[in-house]
């Protein structure tokens, strides 16, 4: 099972996930796209050229056009030009899926508003690596990208962030990462589970599980090195208050017995079912009274 050269790639743009450490990580699929597409186009063409080496990829006379953040809107039309040719065009940022706080969106965008096709080679991203090697819940999860760079904006970001019930995602430069630690802390809990997941896939892989407040002790000495993504647990949801479950279950006994009420609220306010059965069993009771 080599690498297939597809005598012809059908036209359309094709986002290609690349490996975001280690180079084998990299599907057949995306190689026999880079083999085979009718231009490639790259956020960093050194690295693209890289990667088409280890794998013994030849670029023959195909184009390999730079797409970044900083010629995009030039570059742009170039692109599509090709597409309107009936060009099949691979697009693959410097590491990891394209678009995922990597460029890739205007293009796919323009493309796609043009009528052409836009597909996907994919492959893997440090989100959900980080969020599959953090330990925390993987149910529901919020990737946030960057935190800003300054202490009272990314300080507004997290506030923003607290109340999401959900597993949090956020890429951070190792520069940062005490800083942002120490701010997640404050503003989001010291007690909040996290986890800060170092170099993925690389040699020095590392994954530092704890409290906020415990990563933000850990990484407050001493120079961080390498690619960092932070994972935090979801905050713990405020108990309802007694009226708010009396009404769930009253809601609930209108349509349904005392058990599935029990189990529909248990499930709907996140508290255990023995507490909702109780309650349920009791109101049922006066109701019948
Ligand atoms: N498109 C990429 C993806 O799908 O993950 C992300 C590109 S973004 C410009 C780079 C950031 O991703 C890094 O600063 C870091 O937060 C995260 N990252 C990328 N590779 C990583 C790795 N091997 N280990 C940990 N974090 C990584």
């Amino acid at each position: 099972m080599g690498i297939a050269r597809i005598e012809r790639l059908e036209p359309g743009l094709y986002f290609v996930g690349t490996p975001i450490g280690s180079a084998r990580d990299i599907t057949l699929r995306a190689l026999d796209v880079l083999a085979s597409a009718d231009a490639l186009a790259a956020e960093d063409t050194r690295s693209m050229r890289r990667l088409l080496e280890i794998h013994g990829v030849a670029l023959g006379d195909r184009p390999l056009l730079a797409y970044h953040d900083h010629n995009g809107a030039k570059m742009r039309p170039r692109l599509l030009g090709l597409l309107e040719q009936g060009c099949s065009v691979a697009y693959a940022s410097e590491a990891g899926m394209p678009l995922i706080a990597d460029p890739g969106f205007d293009l796919g965008r323009a493309a796609a508003e043009a009528g052409h096709r836009v597909t996907c080679a994919p492959g893997p991203s440090a989100a959900d690596t980080a969020l599959a090697l953090s330990g925390l819940p993987t149910d529901r999860f919020l990737f946030a990208g960057f935190l800003p760079a300054t202490a009272a904006r990314r300080k507004a970001a997290l506030r923003d962030l607290a109340e999401i019930a959900a597993t949090l995602v956020i890429y951070e430069s190792p520069r940062r990462l005490a800083a942002s630690l120490r701010d997640a802390a404050a503003v989001l809990g010291g007690s909040r589970p996290a986890a800060v997941c170092r170099e993925l896939t690389k040699k020095f892989e590392e994954i530092r599980r704890g409290t906020l407040e415990e990563l933000a002790a850990a990484y407050e000495a001493g120079q961080v090195k390498g690619e960092v993504v932070v994972v935090i647990g979801r905050g713990e949801a405020a108990p309802p208050d007694a009226a708010e479950l009396e009404e769930a279950v009253v809601r609930g006994l209108e349509t349904l017995s005392v058990k599935d009420t029990a189990e529909a609220v248990s499930r709907s306010l996140g508290i255990p079912k023995r507490e909702a059965y109780q309650m349920a069993l009791k109101l049922d009771r006066e109701r019948e009274r």
